[in-house]
């Protein structure tokens, strides 16, 4: 099969296309033939050796047919699956733990399964399991035009939030508004003071921060008296050493640094969490915007694109 391999840590040119030999279903496993593979920041980190993975072949979400089914019977040759964590995912076929896999619902687009599972399970598990916004309750989100933001911010309003967010450019606040954003802010040394000023001097009850170092100390300091900091990235780069006595200073605020594996531990976590997601794509609560489909050759530009901040929305390769 064709895949996108990374023998050792650097750029975008690092990830190479080539042949490599087809994966073998272990137990517990499908044999998928891809139909759309998400592009998602976290592989960025793995190309560049950041975040540990399992190489040469980078990549955990897609959407494909299972061409083997193995032996657990669960699922048939010929079914439409979908998966958010699995391995090697840059490939023509990949081998899947059935444990990982949900069957996508007739009406669901595939580019749109394989490309927004991963955002949608995690933005599902942040929304619901982590900290749950109230009705009429402030929150800010960060970078809200990417793959992560436009499904946050439109699930979060959609729950009846206030949901503040951040971008950089005007094309991204053009997304931000149309994903349901109360307010849209810029990144910078106002935006705690600008996010106090839109709450009545109260501070938002939760941050959900997948910037990382860049924003770190802003979404600190925009939190109300017992907020709390949802850090779920570092794009900009990780998070400094932080002295815990200062969130009793900042109001006994909280923080979380969670991580998808962790919600989706079992089959019956993955399906109800997956199955929401495609619920919400079908009537209408989320739309996914895809800002970018690219050949899996391709993979390099995908990961260029995403790297230097000139993306909205979700991302996905298209093996040919
Ligand atoms: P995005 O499409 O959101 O791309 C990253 C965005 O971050 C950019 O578009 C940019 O938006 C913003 N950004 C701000 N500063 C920087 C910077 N210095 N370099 C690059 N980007 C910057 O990516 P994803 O949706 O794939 O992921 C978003 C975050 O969510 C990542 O940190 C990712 O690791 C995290 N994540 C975490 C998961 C978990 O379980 N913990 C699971 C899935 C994703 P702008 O230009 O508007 O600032």
């Amino acid at each position: 099969m064709r895949a996108v391999v990374v023998t050792r840590p650097g750029g975008p040119e690092v990830l190479r296309y080539c042949r490599i030999p087809d994966p073998v279903p272990g137990p517990g496993e499908v044999l998928v033939r891809t139909e759309a593979i998400g592009v998602n920041f976290r592989d960025v980190y793995v190309r560049t050796g950041a975040y540990p993975a399992e190489l040469p072949v980078p990549g955990l979400e897609g959407a494909g047919v299972v061409v083997d089914a193995g032996h657990g019977g669960e699922f048939a040759v010929g079914d439409r699956v979908a998966w958010s964590y699995g391995r090697a995912g840059y490939a023509e076929l990949v081998a899947v733990p059935v444990a990982q896999c949900v069957l996508v619902p007739d009406g669901i687009d595939r580019t749109i399964a394989g490309g927004a599972i991963l955002q949608g399970v995690t933005a599902h598990y942040l929304l619901e399991s982590v900290y749950r916004p109230e009705p009429g309750e402030a929150i800010l989100i960060h970078a809200g035009a990417g793959g992560m933001g436009q499904l946050l911010v439109q699930w979060a309003a959609a729950r009846g939030a206030r949901v503040i967010t951040t971008v950089s450019t005007d094309e991204k606040e053009k997304a931000a508004w149309e994903a349901g954003a109360w307010q849209v802010l810029r990144y910078g040394a106002e935006l705690a003071e600008s996010v106090r000023e839109l709450t009545g001097g109260e501070g938002v009850a939760a941050v959900y921060d997948g910037v990382g170092a860049a924003t770190f100390e802003a979404s600190l300091t925009s939190l109300r008296p017992r907020g709390m900091l949802v850090s779920f990235g570092s794009a900009s780069g990780r998070v400094p050493p932080l002295d815990l006595q200062r969130l009793a200073e900042l109001g006994s605020l909280s923080i979380t640094r969670p991580l998808l594996p962790h919600f989706v531990h079992t089959h019956a976590e993955v399906l109800w969490r997956a199955n929401a997601v495609f619920a919400a794509i079908a009537d209408g609560t989320l739309r996914v915007r895809l800002g970018g489909t690219y050949p899996l050759a391709d993979a390099a530009r995908a990961h260029r694109d995403i790297e230097s901040r000139a993306t909205t929305g979700s991302l996905v390769l298209l093996p040919e």
